[in-house]
Formats: structure tokens, C-alpha cells, sequence
């Protein structure tokens, strides 16, 4: 045990902040309640500072070639791959979540850096020779300049590479504000990158919570913002940034309902419904929290939920075994626990109560065990607020077409999945779901990173999902040129050349 917490600071223009911190929080190890660090908070003159830092750096990198840039970003792979251990450690000390959940945290970060190592292949642009006589038309994909990332605390490094490689590859500088309750991983990064080659001041951090948010959506040469959070604060964000002229895209909450026929593997859906309901303790935009059981499936699948949810090993995610750790903080912990009375009170059935699962952890963890509620209804709180915790609901309806109108009706529309036997069930359900990502037979569908990732209706705001191609197409403007030459060179033909003095007012006709 520490008995003076370390100081986490920002890091701007390739090295860590050296001013004097006027406000400060603090981070804490959700599996002991240990304070951990003291993390300096930005105020509105360190934002200026990062994106003056960014914005210098940035004239130089958006000329840097695209052989240059993927250079850069092949290295940062290597080094991403090879400091796996040490990434993921920072992870679980400050979110929480096992090791080998932040493990797997890592490699989903590391395909979107692989997909950003193409660049010279995504930025090709369109070329139309002769598109009028001796005319040629062509297109090209340019940076926007410096550009906002702000992200939530339940991917501490994954969310910043669903962002800043394709950012970074397009040839713009970063300024990201990670969440304040894990902050280090975020630093971790931008060690790599300079590591990796990258010039000072094309990635930067700032750390702190709604001052720095607000200077990054107001900023005037900040050109487009990346958030990824709760929907309240997605949609505050999308509204501020685009207000003030920037390009942005917006990510927020959800609340994904799991649809299973009668005709499902019980065994494969209930291992599923635990691993995708419990898994990071609840903690994940794509988890399940709602499984649609369709009659008459529930009494059997929630006997195997059950079973599966008593053998769960809860514990300090650095401890061998433990597959669930405990909650980011305190004050999330009892927020969520608070919905088991509530869910209780509005007539849920509490069928297993996580609060009196074991736990292999210090007393002093933010622990919830995994939590079931049967016979949930549409009006109950359980059911319509994003709980984003270890507790699982079940709805009971009478047929296929009720679950499809519940999921329809539900505000949010992340990701959702069904299982079934059915090939055309399956196939009639991924067609009318109004859900953004959809799995069959695959619980928690996150597209691989040559897809985008994103939600519909209130999980989403804007519209560019993240990453992929979506993402190259975020962080670049189009330019099209049309261009004709005179052609002067001996035995070259003159056709289409217009003759000097040939003053024509009319629009400009292509033949
Ligand atoms: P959050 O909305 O509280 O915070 C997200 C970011 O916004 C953080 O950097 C935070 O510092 C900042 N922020 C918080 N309050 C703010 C305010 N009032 N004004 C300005 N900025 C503010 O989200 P969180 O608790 O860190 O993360 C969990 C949420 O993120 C869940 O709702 C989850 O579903 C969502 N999420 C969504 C996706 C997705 O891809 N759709 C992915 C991961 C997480």
C-alpha cells in the first residue's frame, strides 16, 4: 500500500505537463477503495495549451507522407503488442475489471490500430480522366485539423483506438480527455506513441471532467469532436459542438435486450446471456440487460441462468480465477444497488440477489454480486434506465412480434441479438430491428474494426459510427479537383484547349 498517492498529470507537446495543478481529483482502486493517484484537472488554459500544442504540430503532420504516417503507426502496433501486460494491468488498477477482460479490452484496440496501418490503401481517392474534353476530375481526402476525443471510463484504452489511430493516420492531431476515474491508460498511450515516432504535439492528453469537455467543444480550431459516454452527456455534447460549428459524433447509453425463442440452445443461450449480462460486471455499452424470453422458454432458461450466474467467481480482478470484479466507484455501486429495491418495490421478481454472493476481495471494494430479476415490465425503472451494472432483467412475452415491438420501442438502440434455431426467424429479425448492431446467436455483436461500430436512436448522435470506415470518413473532408492543361508540347493534340480570348459566360458545360 502506497502511503502517498502518485500525481497523474496531462501530457502535451510529447511530455508530461510541468505547470502547477489549480484543481485536482482523485483516482481510487475500485477492488480495495484505495486512493490511489492524485489527477490534475485541466482548467480552460491547459485545454488552449494542448490544442495550441496540437495545432502547431498538426501544420507539419498533415503534409507528413502516407508512407511516413503508417510507419508510425506500424511501430505503434508493435509497441501497443508488446506492453499488452503492462496496459492491461493499468486497466484493472484503476476500472476494475479482471485481467483478462482488460486483456481482452487491449486487443480490441490493437485491430483498430491495425486497420489505421492501411492508410495509404483507405485514403485513395477517385480519378475521371477526360470527364470533358481534356478535363480530368478527381478527388482527395484531406485532415480536418485538431480534433476532440472525449471518452467514458469503462474502456479506458479501447475507446481512445476506436478514435485516435484513424485520426492520427488522416493526418490531424489529437487532443483526448479520458474519463477521470481511469486516467492512466490514457497516459500509457500517448507514451507509445512518441515512443513509436510520432511528432510532438499530434497526440495529447488533458485529464479532468466538465471544464475540459466544455473548453474542447467550444474551442474555435478544434474542427471535430469524438465522444463516447452516457446518452444525457452524448446528446449535451452533440448539441454544444455542432452548435459551435464542429463536426461531431456522439456515442451514448443503452440498453440491449437479448430475444430468445423457444427453439434455442438453452445451454449456449445461457452461457451467453451470463458471459454478455455479467462480464466487466455490467460495465459495457454492448452488455445484455435484458433477455425477451418468448413463451415458453423462460421458467427453463432462467433455471440454467441460475446454475450458471451461482458458480461466477466475483472478486479483485488481479486475483487468479476471479471473473467479475467489483464496480468503477463507490458512488456507482450504490446506485446500482439502489435499483434492486426499486425493481422490488415496482413488483419484480428478485430472483437471485447479488448482494449475498461471495466475494474474493478486500472488504473495502466496491463489490456487487450478480443480480437476476424476473418478470420485469416495460414501465418498471429496472427496465427503462441504463443500470450499467451486474444486473440482468427478464420480460416475459407471448410471441416473436412482442419481442420485436418491445426492442422497437425501447429509446435506445445499441446492439441487440436473438437466438433461435431459425434461419428465418434470424433473418426476419435482423431485417425490422431498429438496433444499430445486431447479433444471431452472438451475444455482445461489436463489429470487427474494418466494420464501424455504432448504435441508432438515442445510443447515437450524428452520423458517423466509430472506427473503420466510417471513421476515415470523420476525420477527413473531401476536396475534388477539376483540372484541365494547356497543351503545348510539340505534336500533342490542342483538342478541348480552349484559345485565348474565348470569354464565354455561360455555366460550365461538360462535352
Ligand atoms: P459519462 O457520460 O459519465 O462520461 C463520459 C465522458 O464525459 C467522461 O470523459 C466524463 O468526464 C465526461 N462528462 C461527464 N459528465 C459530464 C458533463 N456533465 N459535462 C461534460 N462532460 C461530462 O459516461 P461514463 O460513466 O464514463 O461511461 C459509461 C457510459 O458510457 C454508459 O452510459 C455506457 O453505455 C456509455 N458507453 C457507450 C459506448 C458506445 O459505444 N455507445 C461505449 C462505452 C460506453
Amino acid at each position: 500500500m502506497s502511503t502517498s498517492p502518485a500525481r497523474i498529470t496531462h501530457w502535451i507537446g510529447g511530455k508530461p505537463w510541468d505547470g502547477v495543478a489549480e484543481r485536482t481529483g482523485s483516482v481510487y482502486d475500485p477492488a480495495t477503495g484505495e486512493r490511489s493517484a492524485t489527477l490534475d484537472f485541466a482548467t480552460e488554459t491547459v485545454v488552449d495549451e494542448a490544442v495550441a500544442a496540437a495545432n502547431a504540430a498538426w501544420q507539419g503532420w498533415r503534409n507528413a507522407s502516407l508512407a511516413k504516417r503508417s510507419t508510425v503507426l506500424f511501430a505503434f502496433r508493435e509497441l501497443l503488442n508488446n506492453n499488452r501486460r503492462r496496459i492491461t494491468e493499468l486497466i484493472t488498477a484503476e476500472h476494475g475489471k479482471v485481467l483478462s477482460d482488460a486483456a481482452g479490452e487491449v486487443a480490441r484496440g490493437l485491430e483498430a490500430v491495425e486497420f489505421a496501418c492501411g492508410i495509404p490503401q483507405l485514403l485513395k481517392g477517385g480519378f475521371s480522366e477526360n470527364a470533358s474534353t481534356s478535363v480530368d476530375v478527381y478527388s482527395i481526402r484531406q485532415p480536418l485539423g485538431v480534433v476532440g476525443i472525449i471518452s467514458p471510463f469503462n474502456f479506458p484504452a479501447m475507446v481512445p483506438l476506436w478514435f485516435a489511430p484513424n485520426a492520427i493516420a488522416c493526418g490531424n492531431a489529437v487532443v483526448l480527455k479520458p474519463s477521470e476515474k481511469d486516467p492512466s491508460p490514457a497516459n500509457f498511450l500517448a507514451e507509445l506513441w512518441a515512443e513509436a515516432g510520432l511528432p510532438d504535439g499530434v497526440f495529447n492528453v488533458v485529464h479532468g471532467d466538465k471544464v475540459a469537455v466544455d473548453r474542447i467543444l467550444d474551442h474555435p480550431t478544434i474542427r471535430a469532436v469524438s465522444f463516447v459516454g452516457s446518452t444525457p452527456i452524448a446528446r449535451y455534447v452533440y448539441g454544444r459542438g455542432t452548435a459551435a460549428g464542429k463536426r461531431v459524433q456522439a456515442l451514448g447509453g443503452a440498453k440491449n435486450h437479448m430475444v430468445v425463442l423457444p427453439d434455442a440452445d438453452l445451454d449456449v443461450t445461457a452461457d451467453a446471456a451470463v458471459s454478455a449480462g455479467f462480464g466487466s460486471a455490467g460495465e459495457r455499452c454492448m452488455a445484455i440487460s435484458v433477455v425477451v424470453a418468448v413463451d415458453p422458454v423462460a421458467d427453463e432458461l432462467i433455471a440454467r441462468i441460475k446454475e450458471r450466474m451461482a458458480t461466477l467467481h466475483i472478486g479483485d480482478g488481479r486475483r487468479p480465477g476471479c471473473e467479475m470484479g467489483p464496480l468503477v466507484t463507490a458512488a456507482h455501486r450504490d446506485r446500482v444497488v439502489s435499483y434492486l429495491d426499486a425493481g422490488v418495490a415496482e413488483g419484480a421478481t428478485l430472483a437471485v440477489d447479488g448482494r449475498g454472493h461471495p466475494v474474493d476481495g478486500e472488504a473495502g471494494g466496491y463489490w456487487l454480486g450478480p443480480t437476476l430479476f424476473d418478470n420485469v415490465t416495460p414501465e418498471m425503472s429496472v427496465y427503462t434506465d441504463e443500470i450499467f451494472g451486474p444486473v440482468l432483467s427478464v420480460v416475459r412475452v407471448p410471441s416473436y412480434a412482442d419481442a420485436v415491438n418491445l426492442v422497437n420501442a425501447n429509446p435506445y438502440g445499441n446492439g441487440t441479438a436473438i437466438f433461435t434455431g431459425d434461419g428465418g426467424a434470424a433473418r426476419a429479425f435482423q431485417n425490422e430491428i431498429e438496433v444499430g448492431m445486431v447479433g444471431v446467436n452472438v451475444p455482445i455483436p461489436v463489429p470487427v474494426s474494418y466494420y464501424s461500430f455504432g448504435g441508432w436512436k438515442d445510443s447515437l448522435f450524428g452520423d458517423s459510427h466509430a472506427y473503420g470506415p466510417d471513421g476515415i470518413h470523420f476525420f477527413t473532408r473531401n476536396k475534388v479537383i477539376t483540372s484541365r492543361w494547356p497543351e503545348r508540347a510539340v505534336g500533342v493534340s490542342t483538342q478541348g484547349t480552349p484559345a485565348p480570348g474565348n470569354v464565354n459566360l455561360g455555366f460550365p458545360r461538360n462535352d
